[in-house]
């Protein structure tokens, strides 16, 4: 199979776990462990293509811990996920992407990097709670040029296609049309 390795990156409670859990173990977590960090495997078929996806779910964003090489060497792409029920959730993703874009750039040789990033909107299933429109998602994702998806991992919605617009993003990075 074709090798991909992701990181899921996001503000404290958002869900990174739990988005992670639902697609590479099919279930849901309703427990919280806020600083655990893992890498989890999963083989999709996506487009007749075998893929050995790598997850990387971070932990601690919101201290300003992240980001070490551990969190950039290899990765082929970023999932930045916040909960559309958190306003500072969804802030602190646009700082995530320019440290990380920030991180890169040394390591790149001075050319300009081109880095994957998907930005994903989790637990629609709270709609009560909501504090992010969506076409505030839509407009971020127009300003960064990159591709926008909510999701609900708790009900399951959107995840198997959120992880699949990871991979194609991240194929159209690897092999330009
Ligand atoms: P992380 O810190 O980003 O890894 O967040 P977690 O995955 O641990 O989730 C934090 C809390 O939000 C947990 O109590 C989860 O059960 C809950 N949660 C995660 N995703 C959803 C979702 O889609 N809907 C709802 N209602 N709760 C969620
Ligand atoms: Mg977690």
């Amino acid at each position: 199979g074709i090798s991909r390795k992701l990181a899921v990156v996001g503000a404290r409670g958002v869900g990174k776990s739990s988005l992670t859990a639902r697609y590479t173990q099919e279930k849901f977590l309703d427990s919280y462990y806020p600083t655990i960090e893992n890498q989890f495997s999963k083989d999709v078929t996506i487009d007749k293509k075998l893929y050995n996806l790598e997850i990387l779910d971070t932990a601690g964003q919101d201290e300003y811990s992240m980001m070490n090489d551990k969190h950039l060497i290899g990765i082929h792409g970023y999932i930045l996920i916040y909960s559309v029920t958190s306003r500072s959730s969804f802030e602190l993703i646009s700082t995530i992407r320019e440290k990380i874009v920030d991180s890169i750039i040394p390591l790149s040789d001075g050319d300009s990097v081109d880095i994957p990033f998907v930005i994903v909107g989790n637990k629609t299933d709270l709609n009560a709670l909501r504090q992010v429109p969506t076409t505030e998602g839509e407009e971020l994702g127009k300003k960064f040029n990159c591709p926008f998806i909510e999701v609900s991992a708790k009900d399951n919605i959107n995840v198997d296609k959120c992880f699949k617009l990871v991979l194609t993003t991240v194929n159209k990075f690897i092999d330009p049309p």
